[in-house]
């Protein structure tokens, strides 16, 4: 048994958290986990909890599933690191072979349009090398001034400076303001709070028109647009409308830029299919892949790029047209042997079909707290949801963040044994992919009681 008190004051006197106001973690008793099984962690003091956010949105196939840990034992009795910087290595080779014969557009043509795998460790990585992809090829093609980037209001694209510089969360941003690149933003597809001021869908679309004529004033100035496909996943789980993705995609062909999309949170099976890409049959240039990669177990990320781009990068060594960019665990082989058997779960488990009846009861649950006194707006795709509190229905009012309403919600769901994190006033539920339906209604249950006691 753990001696959690002596774990808690060790916590709180060494360990610096993420997104986190440090002075009300000293006052609160965390929760520290132990261990895991399938949705469910248990603590140190043995009480149990669902995982209803897929530990931070990287959780698959659950916890201590037998054919991951298999193939990270498997790889740890062969070699735990080396490096592709000047070697390779067999499951990075392995995993390559695999990913790029997966990913949008694969099997459109006899050869994948996405064919170049650079792996990095993280999502944030995956964007910076997208990033700078984008913008070295440009100029390795002979194109001058594409020195810039549109991105998304709303969007979240990681905490390194390059991704918060194409991020547009201003809670967590604007404090970095004179660190970061200037970059052209597009309003966000957000329909329940329209910056346009229009609905759908009598709006046509307008937020595309929005970035149609950014694109048309600035074009030669963008290298890329970059965009979260479907779902702005940390901006506040916001759903794109019908056809908006796909709208991009036509945009950025029409204006030269490349199209990088950040599957980080939406891929692997999220949205109820493989990739979000796939929904409005979108192939973009660069694609950035990283949270559920590895089922959730290892830190690895990989940005996969067209063969037309990977090519702008070729010459002899005194063009200088490498790719200067690379991570001490760039490719690291157990990473990519956790994803080697993450994929393979997919594949016997039929995962993605196996998804359809519990998205139909996961929508059908949400709806009964659409109806809900103070629940805005609820929205979905696949197995990701945000459930957005207002103050006033009628009006929208939002309730002012310094409330917390979103955590008052996610703490009593702790009370009832359901692990969530809120965003802001939005509830955001992200089970792993293997939940059951029993596990699912429960949850939904346990959301519905939490809200009506707290709001
Ligand atoms: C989480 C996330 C990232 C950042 O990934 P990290 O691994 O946290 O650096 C980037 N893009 C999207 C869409 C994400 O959801």
């Amino acid at each position: 048994m753990h001696d959690a008190g002596n774990l808690e004051d060790s916590d709180k006197k060494h360990i610096w958290h993420p997104f986190t106001q440090m002075k009300e973690w000293a006052e609160e008793h965390p929760i520290i986990i132990a261990e895991g099984e399938g949705c469910f962690l248990t603590d140190v003091s043995g009480r149990r909890y669902l995982d209803g956010v897929s530990s931070l949105w990287v959780n698959i196939h659950g916890h201590r599933k037998q054919e991951i840990n298999e193939a990270v034992r498997s790889q740890l009795d062969k070699i735990a690191h080396t490096t592709l910087l000047g070697l390779s290595n067999v499951p990075a080779i392995q995993l390559a072979e695999r990913l790029v014969k997966l990913l949008p557009g694969a099997g459109l043509l006899p050869d994948p349009v996405l064919s170049r795998v650079f792996y990095s460790d993280n999502g944030s990585t995956a964007v910076e090398v997208a990033l700078k992809m984008a913008f070295q090829y440009w100029r390795q093609k002979g194109v001058e001034g594409k020195h810039s980037f549109l991105s998304l209001n709303n969007a979240y694209h990681g905490d390194t400076i390059g991704a918060v510089s194409v991020g547009g969360v201003d809670i967590f941003h604007n404090v970095f303001g004179p660190l970061l690149f200037k970059t052209f933003r597009a309003a966000s597809p957000y329909c329940y709070r329209c910056e346009l001021k229009k609905s759908h869908p009598d709006c046509g679309l307008a937020c595309l028109q929005n970035m149609e004529s950014l694109l048309s004033s600035h074009h030669q100035e963008i290298a890329a647009v970059i965009i979260e496909p479907l779902v702005q996943a940390a901006g506040g789980m916001i759903v794109s409308p019908p056809g908006y993705l796909r709208g991009v995609r036509e945009l950025a062909t029409k204006y030269n830029v490349l199209l990088i999309a950040d599957e980080v949170a939406t891929g692997f099976g999220r949205t109820g299919a493989m990739f979000a890409c796939g929904h409005e049959a979108v192939v973009p240039d660069i694609i950035c892949i990283s949270k559920g990669l590895t089922g959730g177990y290892l830190p690895l990320a990989a940005t996969v790029a067209s063969e037309e781009i990977y090519a702008a990068f070729l010459g002899d060594f005194r063009d200088l047209k490498t790719f200067f960019h690379g991570h001490s665990y760039t490719g690291n082989p157990l990473g990519c042997a956790a994803a080697l058997a993450c994929l393979d779960i997919f594949e016997h488990e039929r995962v993605i079909e196996g998804m359809a009846p519990k998205i139909e009861l996961f929508g059908k649950e949400l709806q009964a707290i659409a109806g809900m006194g103070h629940v805005g707006d609820v929205r979905h795709r696949g197995l990701m949801a945000g459930i957005e509190l207002v103050r006033d229905k009628e009006t929208r009012e939002p309730y002012a963040w310094e409330e917390k309403r979103g955590w008052q919600v996610a703490l009593k769901a702790r009370e009832k044994g359901l692990l969530i994190r809120p965003l802001g006033n939005v509830i955001v539920l992200m089970p792993p992919l293997s939940i059951t339906a029993e596990e699912l209604a429960w949850m939904l249950g346990v959301v519905r009681e939490s809200i009506r006691e707290v709001i």
